[in-house]
C-alpha cells in the first residue's frame, strides 16, 4: 500500500466525514478521525479504516475549542510526526428565520463551522509550513454561495469558509501548500435525514441531476483535490451539487 502520510478529517465519525475517511484510507493515507460526541460511531469508522489497510486513530476534540485543537495536533505530531492533509468537515446547523434566531444559535454555528476550521488550519499550517508540503480542504456548501432562507447562520459560516480558503491559499502557496473548498449540494446524511420525505422529493425536483447526492460524491472530489493530479489547483471552490448552482 502507498503511504501518503497522515490525513485528519474533522467530524469523521459518520456522514460525509466518515466516507471521506474510508475513501482516503483506501487511497493509502493514515487516518485521524476527529469526533466530538459520537464515540461508538468514531470507533466503527476507525476499525473500517484499519480493515482497509490504514493506520487509524480517533481523537475526541471539539473543533470550536482552541485548546482541544492544539492537543489534537500535538497527539498527531506524536503519533505520525507530520500531517499531509487536513479536511475541515465538522459542521452543524441551527436553522431558523432571522427574527427567531438567537445570538447563541448564530454564534455556535459560526464557532464550529468557521472558527473550528480556522483553529485546525492554523495548527495544520504550523506543521505544513515546516514540512513545505500539505493540503487543506474545507467542506463548504452550496448555500455558502447562493444563500438560503432560514439558514443565515449556516450560510454565513459556509461563505466565511470560502474567504478563509482563498486567503489561506494565497498565504500558503509559496510553501507549496494548497487550500481548496468543496461545496456540496444536498447530500444524504443525518443532516438531511432531519428533512421529511416530502421535503426531500421537493428538493430533488429542484436539482438538475434530479437526486440528492451521496457522501461518495463528496469523498471522490476530496480524494482528487488531495492527490498529485490536483497539485496546480488552489484557492478554488468546487461545487458537487448535481447542478444546483448553475
Ligand atoms: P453530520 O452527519 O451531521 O456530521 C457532522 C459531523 O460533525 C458529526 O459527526 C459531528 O460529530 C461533527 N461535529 C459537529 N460539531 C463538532 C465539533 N464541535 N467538533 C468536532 N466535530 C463536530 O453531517 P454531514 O452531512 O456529514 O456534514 C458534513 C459536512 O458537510 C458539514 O460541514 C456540513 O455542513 C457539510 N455539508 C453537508 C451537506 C448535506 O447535505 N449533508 C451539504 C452541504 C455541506 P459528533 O457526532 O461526534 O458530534
Amino acid at each position: 500500500m502507498l503511504d501518503k502520510g497522515c490525513a485528519l478529517i474533522t467530524g469523521a465519525a459518520k456522514g460525509i466525514g466518515r466516507q471521506i475517511a474510508l475513501t482516503l484510507a483506501k487511497a493509502g493515507y493514515d487516518i485521524v478521525i476527529n469526533y466530538r460526541g459520537s464515540e461508538e460511531a468514531a470507533e466503527r469508522t476507525r476499525t473500517e479504516c484499519e480493515n482497509l489497510g490504514a493506520k487509524a486513530l480517533k481523537i475526541k476534540a471539539d473543533v470550536s475549542n482552541e485548546a482541544e485543537c492544539e492537543e489534537m495536533f500535538a497527539e498527531i505530531k506524536k503519533e505520525f510526526g507530520q500531517i499531509a492533509l487536513l479536511v475541515n468537515n465538522a459542521g452543524i446547523t441551527k436553522d431558523g428565520l432571522i427574527m427567531r434566531m438567537s445570538a447563541e444559535d448564530f454564534e455556535s454555528v459560526i464557532d464550529i463551522n468557521l472558527k473550528g476550521a480556522f483553529f485546525c488550519s492554523k495548527n495544520a499550517a504550523r506543521m505544513m509550513l515546516r514540512q513545505k508540503y500539505g493540503k487543506i480542504i474545507n467542506i463548504s456548501s452550496v448555500v455558502g454561495i447562493v444563500g438560503n432562507a432560514g439558514q443565515a447562520n449556516y450560510s454565513a459560516s459556509k461563505a466565511g469558509l470560502i474567504g478563509l480558503t482563498k486567503s489561506l491559499a494565497k498565504e500558503l502557496a509559496p510553501r507549496g501548500i494548497t487550500v481548496n473548498a468543496v461545496a456540496p449540494g444536498f447530500i444524504v446524511s443525518d443532516m438531511t435525514d432531519a428533512l421529511g420525505d416530502e421535503q426531500k422529493d421537493k428538493l430533488a425536483a429542484q436539482i438538475p441531476l434530479n437526486r440528492l447526492g451521496e457522501a461518495e460524491d463528496i469523498a471522490n472530489m476530496v480524494e482528487f483535490l488531495a492527490s498529485e493530479k490536483a497539485s496546480y489547483i488552489t484557492g478554488q471552490v468546487i461545487s458537487v451539487d448535481g447542478g444546483m448552482n448553475i
